[in-house]
Order: structure tokens, then C-alpha cells, then sequence
């Protein structure tokens, strides 16, 4: 089955240690390659990198074991990729690959791309596509725009999702393209939604107790203002991010009461709840089992996310991808490929 080798490589591109930490209590049997840079050697001159020209090295440090472990990758891997997007993010000063630091990670993950026989790609919706047309010649490579709101989840996220398939690969014939597939299976993005973002405020008693949140005197003197701000500009909504300023950037629910994008600063405030969101309902709006009700739905344990700090839980929920449109993304992947 191509998909055994599915989570052999957990390279970790921005050296988020809260993400390595969640990585070895979720795959504790798995190798954890922090330092996607140190899987490849250096070619002499990095700033002209490109993809083909790095060589993958056999061996890096890996953090779950604590040495130096093998990288085991074969044609038969599927691999899921969201190289860093803040090089084309509207929130970001918009450099694309003139950031040479972005670009080496690009290239690294992309390195692998041209290895695997499938992977499936995620960034934000200005990804500049002209990268994998040029560095990915021998796959085929499928596009589309999802948004967790399409599978009912109230909350914004808009990506461009790619499904790469190395053309030696068996493909069932299909006469719809993945966009057409999924313009067909989920709902359109203007639908209106059954719930608002308030049903991701489901933090139980303890893990309130744990953060004193309760009330606008406990938020910092910044938030305190931008709050104040908010109020008295935007009376008539629900949720603010109080991590920007009013006056600059309006960061509140969408009109059909969804989450606003989350980004790695985000710091949501609810005024029906009268506190901030917490990191793990955060994650729980991306799909995560992170809350006992979160994992309930999906008929999985709750991960413990006790020892991360709320700062490390919104980094990494800014930094996540949205597990429904990952798992559609899979699944048509699965759907395109003849099984051996
Ligand atoms: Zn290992």
C-alpha cells in the first residue's frame, strides 16, 4: 500500500521546539528530523540552490531518539508538505523566494517531493506555482483552493492544496480534476454556516482555571487598549484579535461569524465569553483533538497538551493546517492511485 511510509519523515522546518515536543507524544516510535537544512549536504554556493542539485545525506539528528538516525524514504512514501507561506502571505512583507533563507527550505522539502511518488502540498492561495511546474517535471501536479468552512467549520482558512503524482505511478482514470472533485463533493464557501466560531470555546473548567483569563484586567496593557479600541469601534461584534491594533488592521469574526485566519500572533478575545480563546481551542478550530469535546467528535483520545504554554499552543495553531481539508486532500489522493 503506498501509504505505509506515511509519516516516516517529521522534518520540522521552522525549528518550532513546541512542535517537536507535540511530534514525539503523538509518533513516539517515529524518528523526528528537526532541522529539515541538516538533511541535505550544502552545496557550495546556497544562494543558487536548487532542488536537483542537493543531495540528501543518510543520516541526521534526530530528536525523538536523541542520536544519529537513519532517513528511510522511498518512492512508496506519500509526504505532506507546508513549506513556510509567510514568504507570500499577505500578512508578510511579500518576498517569495527573494528570501533565500525561505527559499533553502522550499527546496529541501521540494528535494523530497521529487522523491516521493505522491505528496500532497499546502500554502496560502499567492504560492508562487511556477516553483513546482519547474522543479517537479516528472510528477503531475493537481490544484485546488480549500477552506475549512466548505466542511461546515467555522473557520477561515484559505489554502491552495496540490496533489503531486510521479507519472511512473499507476492513476486511475478520472474525469474530474481535483478542483472539479471538490467543487462537486463540499459545500460552496458563501453557504451559510450551522455554527458560529463560539463553538470552539469549549475549554473545560480546568483548563480555565489554568489561565487567568476570566476577565479584561488580566490581559496585557497592549491588549487592554486594543480591546478598549475594538469595543468601542466595532460594538456590534463578537470577537477581536487583540494582537492588532483597530485603528491598522480589523481582525474580527468573518460576516458569517466564522474565525478569523489564524495567525502565529493571534490572541482572539470573546465578548460573549468575556475571555480570551485558549491556545487549544485554537487547535481544536483546525481539527485537532486538542479538547476533550474535540476528540469526542472524532472518536480519538484527547492529546495532553498540559505541558505547552499558551504562546507555544497559538504559535503552532497559526502555523497548523486544517485537518479536514488535509484528510480530503489524502483522501483523493488515495482515490487517484491504482493500488498495486
Ligand atoms: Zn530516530
Amino acid at each position: 500500500m503506498f501509504l505505509s511510509g506515511l509519516i516516516r519523515l517529521a522534518a520540522q522546518v521552522e525549528k518550532n521546539r513546541a512542535c517537536v515536543k507535540l511530534c514525539k507524544e503523538l509518533e513516539p516510535s517515529q524518528c523526528i528530523f528537526p532541522d529539515i537544512l541538516k538533511l541535505v549536504e550544502t552545496p557550495g554556493d546556497s544562494d543558487n540552490w536548487t532542488p536537483s542539485k542537493l543531495k540528501l545525506v543518510k543520516e541526521a539528528y534526530c530528536a525523538q531518539h536523541n542520536k544519529m538516525c537513519k532517513i528511510e524514504t522511498s518512492k512508496d512514501d506519500c509526504g505532506l508538505l507546508g513549506a513556510p507561506c509567510i514568504l507570500f502571505s499577505k500578512y508578510g512583507k511579500r518576498e517569495g523566494f527573494q528570501n533565500l533563507e525561505g527559499k533553502k527550505l522550499h527546496d529541501v522539502s521540494t528535494r523530497f517531493q521529487q522523491r516521493s511518488g505522491v505528496s500532497l502540498h499546502e500554502n496560502v492561495p499567492d504560492f508562487d506555482e511556477s516553483y513546482l511546474t519547474k522543479n517537479l517535471k516528472s510528477h503531475s501536479i493537481q490544484r485546488t483552493l480549500l477552506d475549512p468552512r466548505q466542511f461546515g467549520h467555522p473557520n477561515r482558512r484559505l489554502r491552495s492544496w496540490r496533489i503531486c503524482l510521479h507519472n511512473k505511478l499507476k492513476v486511475w482514470k478520472c474525469d474530474l480534476s481535483l478542483s472539479e472533485l471538490a467543487d462537486v463533493l463540499l459545500a460552496p464557501l458563501d453557504v451559510k454556516l450551522a455554527l458560529d466560531h463560539s463553538c470552539y470555546l469549549t475549554a473545560s473548567r480546568a483548563d480555565l482555571m489554568t489561565h487567568s483569563v476570566f476577565s479584561d484586567k488580566d490581559l496585557q496593557g497592549s491588549q487592554q487598549k486594543h480591546l478598549a479600541l475594538f469595543q468601542a469601534k466595532l460594538p456590534d461584534k463578537q470577537l477581536y484579535d487583540l494582537s492588532a491594533n483597530p485603528n491598522k488592521r480589523r481582525r474580527v469574526e468573518t460576516k458569517e461569524s466564522a474565525l478569523p485566519c489564524l495567525t502565529t500572533s493571534s490572541t482572539l478575545w470573546s465578548e460573549k465569553a468575556g475571555r480570551l480563546m485558549l491556545g487549544k481551542e485554537q487547535l481544536h478550530s483546525l481539527g485537532y483533538p486538542s479538547t476533550n469535546i474535540g476528540a469526542q467528535a472524532a472518536r480519538v483520545d484527547p492529546v495532553n497538551l498540559d505541558n505547552f504554554t499558551e504562546a507555544s499552543l497559538r504559535r503552532m495553531s497559526g502555523n497548523g493546517m486544517s485537518l479536514p481539508c488535509a484528510g480530503f486532500v489524502l483522501l483523493m489522493a488515495v482515490l487517484f492511485v491504482e493500488d498495486k
